[in-house]
This record gives structure tokens, C-alpha cells and sequence, in this order.
């Protein structure tokens, strides 16, 4: 696009962070970095589209927090440090002051997580962010989706559902009066991922996998992955208070807290899986690590509350729902 280098220069060369492992960043046809030798490379490409993962008029510091914190959940799903991130932008126009705030908003997180743009690419098109990202790992201790044994215990990392019940405030106006909306919208806005401490869970958890479509679909990729079956008791889902009195309204989209905790997507919490003679070292490293469910040998997904089994396929989510 017209004055692309410039553009790219005053922009997307401004971070100051500096990597002693970057050998090469912007300016050359790529970048070069070194990996030391016990360690290896985890790499994650994620991208948010205007009109189908924000809304077109969503504040740039928003579109650039979400697109890098997705990016980063991956990362914090295998237990990886954050190193590299390159960047492939398709930007409608030139339009400086949303350039000022998505770049200062992606700064402050990358800087946050020492995480250096060593890259990218920029052109003119639809509104589109595509990230890839790379971790550092050590060698053999990356967790995966398919290590959960039968007898392990399910957690998850801290509350689930504000997502999803921000979302809902965001798409109908009319549910801003309902108890707690601009809290939860304001979660649906920024989420954190889980990077400092899924580096902790390595060693410990068998598998583990971040939430970005709903426990309930998530869970399922643990299950196939690692041949198993999953017991849930939807009333150990932890969940906000925020989210209990939001899902109290008679104008909530569903009446019961644990609904939205087990549906809503975007959260960037981990759902990872322990022995549980570890469960205990585990629950030390953060008072929000709760246990929900049990690894079974059935290879489906049931769910329990107060002793009555649900059906699980009542709960189905995904990209292509209505
Ligand atoms: P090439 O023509 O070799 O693909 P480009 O003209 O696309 O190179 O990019 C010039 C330099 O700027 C490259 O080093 C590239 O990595 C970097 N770059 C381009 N767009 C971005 C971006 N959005 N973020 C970070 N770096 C970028
Ligand atoms: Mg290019």
C-alpha cells in the first residue's frame, strides 16, 4: 500500500523491548533469532477479521489486545514462555489515530510478556490481524492436549462465563441496566491469559488446553486427543459474583451461572488435567485453580449437578451456531 515503509517504520519498528535472542528483526527479508540448545519452539498463527471477531467499530486498543491475547493463550496452553511474534495486518486506510492506539495497546502487552515483533506484513484490504507467535519451551516439557490419564482430576484456572455474558451486553444495549453489565462487559473487553502460570504447570499437568470456544467444546479436544472421557459437576464451576447476579435477570440468555461458564468463548482461562496426588502442589500455585470434573475411560463428556446427570449435547458451541 502507498507509503508502506514509512508506514511500517513509524509503527511497527517502534518497540523498544529488546531480545538478546533476536539477531535480526524488521528490515530485512526476515527476521533472525537463536533457540538455546535445551530448549524448543512452540509456534501458534491466530486471526481476528473485522465483522466476524470484532465488531468493524471496536477501539483499536481493543482489536490489538484481543488479537495478541488469543495469540498468547496458545502459548500459555503449552506451558511455553512468549519470545516472537510476527504480524500480517490488512488495514482499510491509513488512518494514523487507530494506528496510535492498536499499536499502543499491542506494545504494552507484548512488552508485558517479553514478547518482541521481529516481522510482518502490511496491506490494504479489510480490516484483518493475523499473529504468529513462537515460545520457548524446555525440551520434552511442552504440555499438550493428550496426556490426561483415567483417574486424573479436571481444572480449570479462574472464573468462567463473564465473557460471554459481556458479549451479550455488547450485542443488545437493551441489557446494559441488567445487575453487573459493565463489569462483565469490560471482561468480554480485556482478558488476560494465563502465561506466568502455565509455566508452572509444567511438570505437573498432564494436559492442558486454553479456553477460546467454551469449556464445553474445549474439553473435548483433551478427550480425543488423549483417548478419554470427561465427568464435569457444572456446580464446581467457578463463576463471578458478577456473573450470578447477571444470570439471576429474567432478561439473561441463560438462567443458570454455570450455563455461561460452561458455553461462553473467549475467555482465556486453561482447562488442564493432574494426577491427583499433584493436585495438591498444583491448587498452591493460585487459590483460583479449581478442580471440576474427573478423566474417565469412557471417552464421553457427561455432566453432573447435584447427583442428576445433564445432557452434555444440550450444551453443544461453536463458530457456525446460530
Ligand atoms: P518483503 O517485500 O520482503 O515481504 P515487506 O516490504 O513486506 O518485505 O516488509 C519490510 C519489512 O518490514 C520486513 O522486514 C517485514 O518483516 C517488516 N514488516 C512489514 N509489515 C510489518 C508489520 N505489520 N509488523 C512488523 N513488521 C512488519
Ligand atoms: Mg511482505
Amino acid at each position: 500500500m502507498a507509503g508502506e515503509f514509512d508506514l511500517i517504520d513509524k509503527y511497527f519498528c517502534r518497540q523498544k523491548l529488546e531480545r538478546s535472542d533476536v539477531l535480526l528483526a524488521q528490515g530485512d527479508d526476515c527476521a533472525i533469532v537463536s533457540c538455546p540448545a535445551d530448549k524448543q519452539i512452540v509456534i501458534s498463527t491466530d486471526t481476528v477479521v473485522a465483522g466476524t471477531h470484532f465488531l468493524p467499530d471496536a477501539p483499536a486498543s481493543w482489536v490489538a489486545h484481543k488479537a495478541l491475547a488469543s495469540n498468547l493463550s496458545d502459548i500459555a496452553a503449552m506451558g511455553a514462555e512468549p519470545a516472537w511474534v510476527s504480524m500480517a495486518i490488512t488495514l482499510p486506510s491509513l488512518d494514523s489515530e487507530w494506528l496510535e492506539e492498536f499499536c499502543d495497546s499491542f506494545f504494552a502487552l507484548a512488552d508485558a510478556h517479553n514478547l518482541k515483533l521481529i516481522g510482518g506484513d502490511t496491506t490494504k484490504g479489510p480490516l484483518s490481524i493475523s499473529l504468529t507467535i513462537q515460545g520457548l519451551v524446555a525440551k520434552g516439557k511442552a504440555l499438550t492436549r493428550s496426556g490426561a490419564k483415567a483417574g486424573d482430576i479436571v481444572c480449570v484456572s479462574g472464573n468462567l462465563g463473564d465473557s460471554h455474558a459481556g458479549l451479550e451486553v455488547i450485542l443488545d444495549k437493551n441489557k446494559c441496566v441488567l445487575p453487573s453489565a459493565s463489569e462483565l462487559e469490560g471482561r468480554h473487553f480485556i482478558t488476560s491469559s494465563r502465561v506466568e502460570l502455565s509455566q508452572k504447570l509444567v511438570g505437573l499437568a498432564s494436559s492442558c488446553i486454553d479456553i477460546s470456544d467454551g469449556l464445553i467444546s474445549d474439553i473435548q479436544h483433551i478427550m480425543k486427543r488423549s483417548s478419554c472421557g470427561v465427568d464435569i459437576d457444572v456446580s464446581l464451576l467457578p463463576v463471578s459474583e458478577e456473573l450470578e447476579a447477571f444470570s439471576l435477570h429474567p432478561d439473561s440468555e441463560y438462567k443458570d451461572a454455570w450455563r455461561y461458564a460452561l458455553c461462553s468463548g473467549e475467555e482465556y482461562e486453561l482447562c488442564f488435567t493432574v494426577s491427583p496426588d499433584l493436585l495438591e502442589s498444583v491448587q498452591a500455585l493460585s487459590n483460583e485453580i479449581k478442580a471440576i470434573g474427573v478423566v474417565n475411560e469412557s471417552r464421553i463428556l457427561t455432566l453432573h449437578q447435584a447427583g442428576n446427570t445433564l445432557d452434555a449435547k444440550l450444551f453443544g458451541f461453536d463458530h457456525f451456531r446460530e
